[in-house]
């Protein structure tokens, strides 16, 4: 196989972007990594928020020895066991992430303009926090690259219902490859037990989707995974901009069928 990608860095080519979607309908999560190696090479990296799904596709490139490096974005008001199972998840796979940090300069602004709570006060500024810890590093983390992987997967959230195993990533320029996006959470937790993937331990205590401390708390029985996110706002706001789904025309959308949920750090 071999393809070669048509634009990085402005908008996709519709066509290719329809024929590489139907090339890999159907396509098992590895084959759907392995042809992302061959097509994006060099180009391409795994944005980790070291969730189960992430943890999972660290496994399945470790055991192919496929050429992806990971990174990670520290927003600075991680849980601790988020850096734990850094180190363990490095230790395992021989790897080293590499790890975003947000600008001290930004963050000392934010928060000497609005307070240590400034995500508190209204969707606006928690956006701008999220903007300052996460996606300016983000930023900084897909520079010159052609195609990122993430874990996202269709029935985590209203949110993203619609995610496609490959699609163009308009917020940030570059295609966005979602291998587990048909995968169900009992699908990655079979896979996380089947092949003992290390995972964090506080999806063990009601915290199916992580991110920072201070906006994450665990989830009760009924509640959906993505609940315990910014739980003072509507579903329709819980992102915090990584996987905005913006089209080639720059038009955001977000789906609004409702899905069971799933385990997810971002
Ligand atoms: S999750 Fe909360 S603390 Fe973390 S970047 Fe977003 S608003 Fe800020």
């Amino acid at each position: 196989m071999s393809t070669s990608v048509g634009t990085a860095y402005g908008p996709p080519d519709p066509l290719q972007l329809a024929a590489w979607q139907r090339q890999l309908a159907g396509a098992v999560p590895a084959a759907v990594l392995a042809w992302a190696v061959e097509v994006f090479a060099g180009r391409l990296v795994l944005g980790s928020a070291l969730g189960a799904e992430d943890q999972v596709l660290v496994q399945m490139i470790a055991s192919a020895e496929l050429s992806i490096p990971v990174f990670t974005l520290d927003t600075g008001r991680l849980f601790p066991e988020c850096h734990d199972l850094m180190a363990q998840t490095e230790a395992r796979y021989g790897i080293r992430i590499q790890v975003f940090c947000p600008e001290a300069a930004a963050v000392e602004a934010l928060v000497a303009e609005h307070g240590p709570t400034v995500f508190r006060q209204s969707v606006a500024l928690r956006q701008r926090c999220c903007a300052v810890r996460k996606l300016q590093p983000l930023r900084r983390a897909l520079a010159g690259k052609a195609a990122w992987v993430c874990g996202l997967r269709g029935t985590q959230s209203v949110t993203r219902a619609e995610v496609q195993v490959v699609e163009w990533d308009g917020a940030n320029g570059l295609y966005r490859i979602c291998p587990l996006a048909h995968w169900t959470e009992a699908d990655v937790w079979s896979y996380i037990r089947t092949q003992q993937v290390p995972y964090n331990p506080l999806h063990d205590r009601g915290y199916p989707s992580l991110g920072c401390a201070c906006c994450t708390r665990p989830i009760v029985a009924g509640e959906g995974v993505r609940a315990g996110r910014w739980w003072w706002e509507a579903p329709e706001h819980k992102e915090c901009g990584l996987h905005l789904r913006v089209g080639a025309a720059g038009a955001v959308t977000l789906a609004r069928r409702s899905g069971p949920g799933a385990s997810v750090s971002e």
